[in-house]
This record gives C-alpha cells, structure tokens and sequence, in this order.
C-alpha cells in the first residue's frame, strides 16, 4: 500500500474535502470514512432545516426586528410565566422561551443522543482488523524470525504490545510500527508539530484523554481539527469532539514517544471547569441539565454523548462564541458538565 504523503496532514485533508478517496486502497478505510461523511450531512441538514423552519415561523413587521423564535417545535407560545430576555439561555444554537421549552429541547436532544447506534456501528466495524505483526510482515517491514520472535516474547512475558516487543527485542523502529499502524487503522500518520496544548485543552474534557486516548493535536485552517491516537483510533472520541465544537476532525496514529511527551504537556494545561453528575433516571438528567442552563443563562450550549456520558459544554458569554466552528479561547469561557446515568 503506498505511503507517499500519508505523514502530510493537508494532504488528507484534501482527500476528504475535494476530491474522492482512491477507489484501490483499504475497505476499512473507505467504509469509515463514508460512514463519516453520513454523519456530517445529516447533521448539517439536521441544522439548515431546523434554521429554515425558525425562519418560517419568525414574525416580522415593517420597521421591526425579527423576533427570535422559541427552538421547542412544540412551543404554544403562551405559557404562564415567559422569560422576558429573548437572547439567553441558548442550547444548540436556539432561544428557549421558558423553562417549559428548555426541558422539551433537552429531552429531544438526549433521546437524539441516547438512540444514536450509528457511532456504535462504526465501533463494531473497527473491531475486525489484520493483526499489526501481520500487517507488517505482508509490507516487508519485518521478516517472518523477527514477529516470532516477539510473538514469543509477548507470550513468555504474558504481557506487551506485540509493536512494543518489535522494538525492544528486534530492534526496530518505533516510526515503523506506527507506519503500520495507520496501515492497519486506515489512517494517517500524524507529527505533533505544531501543537499547541493550552489551546488544544478547550477542545474536550480532561477525562476523555485519560480514558478514551484521544489527543488533540493543531486546527488546520479554521474548520479542521487533527485528533491523534497512540495505537488505536477511536472514532466515537473523535465523532464527540467534532460534534462538540463544529469543527471536522481527522484522526491519525502519533508515533508513541511523541504521542506520550504530548499528552502529558496537555494534560497540564488548564482545561475548562468540569463538573460530574451522576443521575439516577434519564427524567433527573433532563431536568439537571435544563437546571444548569437556565441558572447559567447560557450564550451557547451543546449535548454530545460519548459512550456512558452525556457531555454538556455551557458556554457563558465572557467569551466570543463562534457559531458553526470553534474552541472556547480561554478556560472561564465554558464549563463542562459530564452526566451519567444509574450506578
Ligand atoms: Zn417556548
């Protein structure tokens, strides 16, 4: 498989924004990314339509301003106690007209959340791979004695990375084991140049590094997010922060040495206020979350689920809040809140 230009970030970028991927090349690949690009469009229909039909029920006047219209589809309009600021709180983009609405549009938002198996799906498809050794060994980048030879010392040893035993008992190159990598995960090769961990910080809560290995690396322009991974790509981590912050995300293998010195200035850095809740029902999440953002009035807020966690980021107007694509610029500017829900 041909690797000219895999280390080259622009040049994935432009595979994925112009022109069509390869039609040869991997399956895996091509399903993923497909998969990705699914998403996308539903999203953004999801968003355009729901912008029209605001439109649609906007009132306008001569002489008067458009009167923003309330983002529960169900809304009457005549409740008995109205909020009388018509500009906050806003969730996903939308005015709540009481605290009757808010509860409506969060509900809607974590069944959204709750009933998305697609991520799953993506999941379950990443689960079938050519184990590396073999990857390695169909490129020629080890000979059939050297992955015996770590096989059987990942055996012995009972525990390791059969990439890690390539490189302490046979020698090789740890870049060569992450070329392999991205062979197997269908990915890119990513640098850390360029990273920049205070401003990467604002791109997700500090757990989701711990535990799902994600590591956000640079924007490229002002719509891409590269999102790296050690030896493995997680695509719902990936799925979540570019949900989260409007931003296209493109994943690759980091080479480990540089993957760890990274994330370990990253996880240094200060990272927006995290708050963890857990719920005992789906019913007192709906109402936490409607809590939160009403008592924080906030400018902009967003609900991603990753896997067990519904991630609110409350955005509360001491920043500048970029519609349709950004990170928060400073730490005060959002607060996180991560729900679970049962024991
Ligand atoms: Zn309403």
């Amino acid at each position: 498989m041909p690797l000219l230009g895999r280390g080259d970030p622009n040049l994935a970028g432009k595979h994925r924004t112009s022109q069509p991927l390869p039609a040869a090349s991997n399956r895996v690949e091509l399903s993923f990314m497909s998969r990705a690009e699914e998403y996308r469009t539903n999203a953004m229909s999801e968003v355009s339509s729901v912008g029209r039909s605001a439109g649609m029920r906007s009132i306008m006047r001569a002489g008067q301003d458009v009167q923003p219209v309330c983002g529960n589809v169900t809304c009457r309009n005549s409740w008995t106690f109205p909020w009388k600021s018509r500009t906050r709180p806003i969730f996903e983009e939308r005015w709540a007209c009481s605290s009757r609405c808010l509860l409506a549009m969060v509900e809607a938002a974590i069944a959204r959340e709750a009933g998305d198996g697609r991520r799953d799906g993506v999941e379950i498809q990443h689960q079938h791979r050519v184990p590396l050794g073999l990857v390695m060994l169909a490129n020629g980048w080890i000979t059939h004695p050297q992955l015996q030879r770590a096989l059987e010392a990942q055996k012995s040893e009972g525990i390791g990375r059969i990439g890690d035993w390539l490189v302490s008992e046979c020698g090789l190159e740890s870049e060569v084991v992450t070329r392999g990598l991205s062979v197997q995960w269908g990915c890119p090769m990513l640098t850390t140049e360029g990273f920049s961990p205070q401003a990467m910080a604002m791109a997700l809560p500090k757990i989701f590094i711990e535990k799902f290995g994600i590591l956000p690396l640079r924007l490229a322009g002002t719509k891409i997010l590269y999102v790296g991974f050690e030896d493995h790509l997680d695509a719902s981590s990936a799925f979540a922060v570019e949900q989260m912050s409007g931003l296209r995300t493109e994943s690759g293998i980091v080479v480990a040495d540089r993957f760890i010195e990274a994330r370990e200035r990253l996880l240094g850095c200060q990272f927006a206020r995290m708050t963890e809740c857990k719920v005992a029902d789906r019913d007192t999440m709906v109402k936490a979350i409607a809590t939160v953002i009403e008592q924080r009035q906030t400018v902009a807020s967003r609900l991603v689920r990753l896997r067990q966690f519904y991630w609110l980021r409350a955005w509360t107007g001491g920043g500048r809040y970029l519609r349709g694509g950004n990170l928060p610029a400073r730490a005060q500017d959002a607060a996180d809140y991560l729900f679970t829900v049962g024991t």
